[in-house]
């Protein structure tokens, strides 16, 4: 078996799912020190204001940016 491409990895190291800035609410983000938005010395930033997520914060607000899009439907009205 010869391993051809890796999509995990260069999903992450092109594309991480930006998230919602709490501060200046643009959804544009850096991310420093690693290709894996999910690992702990992960360093996500916001490129617009400098805010810096905490280590829990980007799966937290991944977590509600992906409920807030299943529940798009319903608040279009
Ligand atoms: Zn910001």
């Amino acid at each position: 078996m010869t391993s051809t491409t890796e999509p995990r990895d260069t999903l992450l190291d092109t594309d991480i799912l930006p998230v919602q800035c709490p501060r200046c609410s643009e959804a544009q983000n850096t991310l420093v020190g690693t290709t894996d938005p999910f690992a702990l010395d992960a360093k996500i930033g916001c490129m617009v204001c400098g805010y810096t997520f905490g280590p829990g914060e980007y799966r937290e607000l991944l977590g509600k940016r992906q409920a807030a899009f299943a529940g798009l439907q319903v608040d279009l009205g």
